[in-house]
């Protein structure tokens, strides 16, 4: 061996130099972050299962902020610096917010995520029975691919007002011994006219229909009750029991079928985990958990946890209602400062997943410019489809104080578009926050069938994640 061996050629000089190249997280990650961010993802998994809807996230989520010493907060009231406080609105948006020790002129940093995910509701009449079945109607919320949601076990979620005032929840399916639900689906002996339709019109939103129930009513010597609706009256009874509620108790509760069970680790190595729901509390839980864990910031720092992102972000609990606006605002005069000063000097991470390249899909993908699992958190500077239409395209300069951000905290971040040009898009809650003339740029972590039932991610992607909103937190 010569001295020659181990130094570098001019190219490999300038190649390491000049040249970008992405690098995946077993390159990058020790040992110890390894298992660290194992230990993480057993908690997030935990999360996800008790946060399959926008309520039970909040729910969940409150109970993590109250045990870090949050405290509940309504509009108008007092703050004082090193303060952490809460807003729960309406029980399905949260803001989680700790002040800074300096100026809040300085302006705040928001990371803002959504809590909820598609899924399908109950319509306000769902119950009826055809020929001695028993089912309940849905109205699907969010994009679904529709052929998904037959033949897989269901669980029902939600909260039912009742007359009387009274709001309960309602959770069937998920605990040991529960029973679950199920959307039929021909045999593919009879499927021939139906294998034959398109993707998307296989299919209909008014067929995912939930069976719940095939037997009717008895009376008190076991024989079938007469008359008719007798499988309807039985599955009423039932819940009635169990519930007390009636029949037109629909009309007042929000009701809704998902994915029953719990998030299991994917693969030999189960480096992954699939779940329902990755999209968006994948990013709700980093956002979160890095707030709580970064006391010694002196920033102020707001986690938002959305609701109505799947519909688009319309009504008082999505990204549009005026609250994050009105927050600030409340924050800035009990903080003398100035909420338009503020805003104008705010940073916001959109948290939101991105679609994870997939070598068996590859037609739809840009590879230079997709997501790779395995390569850390996401940044997007735009969304949005059609020529970068309803997109929020962050600049140079704020993505330029991002990057900073993560390179001296040894953050591995990648940046991609979802999909190729001009094969589909999508959006996000980032153009809702900067047209508050807050700067915004969307961050989050690559997911593997994006909206199905069943989504995938990676561990350490989850952690590089939490790695970048604790950056951004202090
Ligand atoms: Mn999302
Ligand atoms: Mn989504």
């Amino acid at each position: 061996m010569t001295e020659m061996a181990d130094e570098k050629t001019k190219a490999e000089a300038l190649r390491e130099q000049l040249l970008y190249k992405k690098k995946s997280v077993f390159e990058t990650m020790s040992g110890t972050d390894v298992e660290r961010a194992g230990e993480y993802a057993d908690g997030y998994s935990e999360y996800l299962f008790r946060a399959k809807t926008e309520r039970e996230a909040v729910k969940i989520s409150v109970t993590m902020l109250e045990n870090a010493g949050y405290l509940p907060y309504t509009l108008g009231d007092a703050v004082i610096p090193g303060g952490k406080y809460y807003l729960n609105n309406r029980g399905k948006a949260l803001f989680a917010f700790r002040i800074g020790t300096e100026p809040i002129n300085n302006g705040v940093r928001i990371s803002a995520a959504h809590i909820d995910s598609p899924r399908l509701d109950l319509k306000q009449h769902p119950l009826f029975e055809e020929e001695g079945m028993g089912y309940l109607k849905t109205h699907y919320y969010g994009g679904i691919r529709k052929y998904h949601w037959p033949t897989i076990p269901l669980a029902l979620h939600g909260v039912v007002t009742k007359q009387d005032g009274e709001t309960i929840e309602v959770n069937i399916g998920e605990d040991a011994g529960d029973p679950v639900f199920v959307i039929t689906d021909l045999l593919p002996h009879l499927g021939k006219a139906q294998g034959a339709k398109p993707l998307d019109k296989a299919f209909a939103g008014e067929g995912l229909n939930l069976l719940i129930g095939a037997s009717p009513l008895l009376e008190e010597d076991g024989t079938p009750a007469d008359g008719s609706d007798s499988v309807k009256l039985n599955m009423m009874r039932i819940l009635n029991d169990k519930y007390g509620i009636v029949e037109s108790d629909f009309m007042t509760a929000e009701l809704c079928a998902v994915p029953a069970g719990r998030p299991v680790d994917i693969g030999l190595d189960r480096c992954m985990i699939g779940a329902y729901g990755h999209d968006d509390k994948v990013c709700a839980y980093p956002a979160l958990t890095a707030l709580i864990d970064s006391e010694d910031s002196a920033h102020t720092v707001i986690c938002v946890l959305a609701d109505k992102e799947e519909t688009g972000s319309d009504g008082t609990t999505g990204m549009q209602s005026a609250l994050l606006t009105d927050l600030i605002g409340e924050l800035s005069d009990a903080l003398d400062g100035n909420a338009a000063l503020v805003r104008s000097r705010s940073m916001c991470l959109s948290a939101d997943v991105n679609a994870a390249y997939d070598p068996l899909y590859s037609e739809v993908f840009e590879k230079r410019n997709a997501a790779m699992l395995n390569s850390g958190v996401v940044l997007s500077k735009y969304t949005g489809s059609g020529g970068k239409y309803s997109t929020n395209d962050a600049s140079a300069e704020y993505v330029g104080k991002i990057r900073d951000m993560f390179t001296r905290d040894n953050v591995l971040w990648q940046t991609a578009e979802l999909g190729k040009i001009d094969e589909g898009g999508g959006g996000t809650v980032a153009k809702y926050i900067a047209n508050e003339n807050i700067d915004t740029v969307d961050l989050g972590v690559p997911v593997l069938s994006m909206h199905a039932p069943f989504e995938v991610i990676s561990k350490l992607d989850l952690y590089e994640t939490y790695k970048a909103f604790l950056a951004f937190c202090k």
